[in-house]
């Protein structure tokens, strides 16, 4: 007999789709993540300075992005790379958010930093590399922010529904689930873009899917294409790293968009997110159909 998702995911029950839960929707600032609308989440790889900062923060969100983005803390492939301005950086990300009205969302490292960064952010980043981190996961979700939980570049579908359960037993249900691309034998590309997990966790999890196509492709000519088939795989939204001076950014500058490309990117993106807003609504109309044909069975 086929085993069934439910069979597989056995360990992870409370992430998993169920009668009572068919979504979780996590309430950010005036925005709903998981709600219907696709959310574009935009910004820096990292907070550099103030005139980059507001500069991108104003240009996204004229642009349409939702929530601004910029690491604070930066993880880095080099421990002698930019590690991020800390407090600093943190206070410019809070004067963005005053300035344009913008969600900030801020990777957090470490357990230490948790209450700082949770006093700024209104979502908690938790990166690639500390995926399945479960001390970090836990005291971040006990800060009561929203969690970003991305993808370990190395971590499977489980280990990420693992780490998600992690943070729902310690009392969060808000949870966003980001695929950015997983290592495999390719090297072209950053990492490899796995849709497939995307459509997987759409249909078998109840949390919020966002797709990170700067860091899967790793090339920012490519972000344009992942993004867009990040829609059309039902995601739930994006988060997309834009630069002023991509060739001059202090990290990550390959995969980061500049301004015009992000606004090429965003009105590419209009015909697939009226697509998406179509097969959404036809699912509504059909699970309601569903719904009445089965209330209809258990009457007679
Ligand atoms: C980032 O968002 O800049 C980042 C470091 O991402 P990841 O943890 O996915 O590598
Ligand atoms: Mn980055």
């Amino acid at each position: 007999m086929r085993e069934s998702w439910h069979e597989r995911f056995a360990e992870t029950p409370d992430v998993l789709k169920n009668a009572q839960r068919q979504r979780t929707i996590v309430p950010v600032l005036d925005l709903e993540i998981g709600g219907g609308e696709f959310i574009v989440m935009a910004g820096p790889c990292a907070v550099e300075t103030e005139a980059q900062l507001m500069a991108t923060a104003n240009h996204v969100r004229r642009g349409g992005a939702h929530i601004l983005r910029g690491g604070a803390f930066k993880p880095r492939s080099s421990p002698y790379a930019f590690q991020g301005l800390g407090l600093e950086g943190l206070k410019l990300l809070a004067r963005a958010r005053q300035e344009t009205g913008l969600a900030i969302v801020t990777e957090v490292m470490s357990e230490d930093d948790v209450p700082m960064v949770a006093e700024y952010a209104d979502i908690l980043q938790i990166g690639s590399r500390n995926s399945e981190n479960y001390s970090l996961l836990e005291t971040a979700a006990r800060s009561g922010r929203p969690l970003l939980l991305k993808r370990g570049m190395m971590a499977t579908v489980a280990d990420l529904l693992r780490s998600a359960q992690m943070v729902l037993d310690n009392g969060n249900p808000n949870v966003i689930l980001c695929e950015r691309g997983i290592r495999t034998f390719e090297t072209a590309t950053r990492n490899t873009f796995d849709v497939a997990a995307i459509a997987l966790l759409k249909q078998i999890s109840h949390l919020p899917v966002i797709a990170d196509p700067s860091h899967a492709a790793g090339h920012r000519e490519l972000v344009p294409a992942l993004a867009r088939i990040a829609v059309v795989a039902e995601a739930d939204g994006l988060i997309v790293e834009v630069h002023p001076n991509p060739d001059k950014a202090w990290s990550d500058g390959e995969q980061s968009l500049d301004f015009a490309g992000f606004d090429a990117m965003m009105n590419a993106l209009e015909p697939w997110m009226e697509w998406r807003a179509t097969a959404l609504n036809v699912e509504k109309l059909e699970q309601h159909e569903l719904a009445g044909l089965q209330m209809a069975e258990a009457v007679r």
